[in-house]
């Protein structure tokens, strides 16, 4: 990405944004985690501690997310690894963390020849200098793009599992490109905590 691309893209403020969910202007009152919006998602309480994400989706995010991961320019992991990895509280390392990632289905790797989130997740762990450990299994298929938040919520459902016998560590970041309704990243904070995580935190290059 040339300088001024950089500097363009919409960076969320976080002196603006919700201390739990990232939302941009949720630091007073959040219109996306609040008891509400929540049992829309039939929870109580969210999966992770934190999330936070780099930049809002506009059509710079959604243009860079997309010549990522569906045609295939892996050199964009670079810039946004960096952009993420700039808004990682640095409290989260002070105990040591893993950070993992949500695996692509079987079906987006087949077509894509490579598993987005994971080229993403291991160029940040190589930035922040720590392990990278995939803990997932490649899900059978889970596009999500043409359903409603509701339905991803449903689709979403026990669709993550751990891989057999793996050693969850306590505290862990989850990785992924882009948060839409957190469908993806609830299921996965859901096997995480089922597998003992103690700590969730999750992070994305953006956010819808
Ligand atoms: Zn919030």
């Amino acid at each position: 990405m040339c300088e001024s691309c950089t500097r363009n893209l919409a960076y969320i403020d976080w002196n603006r944004a919700c201390p739990r969910c990232g939302a941009p202007f949720g630091a007073v009152q959040c219109c996306e985690c609040n008891p509400v919006m929540l049992s829309a998602a039939e929870r109580q309480e969210l999966p992770f501690e934190r999330l936070v994400s780099a930049v809002s989706y506009d059509d710079a995010a959604k243009a860079i997310a997309s010549t990522f991961k569906d045609k295939g320019e892996r050199r964009l992991a670079q810039d946004m690894a960096r952009a993420m990895s700039r808004c990682i509280p640095p409290e989260w390392f002070t105990q040591s963390a893993v950070i993992t990632f949500v695996p692509a289905s079987k079906a987006a790797f087949r077509k894509r020849g490579f598993d987005h989130a994971e080229l993403l997740c291991r160029t940040l762990a190589e930035i922040l200098e720590i392990e990278c450990t995939s803990l997932f299994a490649r899900p059978r298929s889970f596009d999500q793009r043409a359903l409603s938040r509701k339905q991803r919520a449903e689709n979403m459902k026990g669709r993550l599992e751990l891989l057999p016998k793996v050693e969850v560590a306590q505290n862990v970041i989850v990785v992924d490109d882009v948060c839409t309704t957190g469908a993806t990243l609830f299921a996965a904070c859901d096997a995480l905590a089922q597998g003992g995580a103690q700590l969730i935190r999750c992070v994305t290059f953006a956010r819808v």
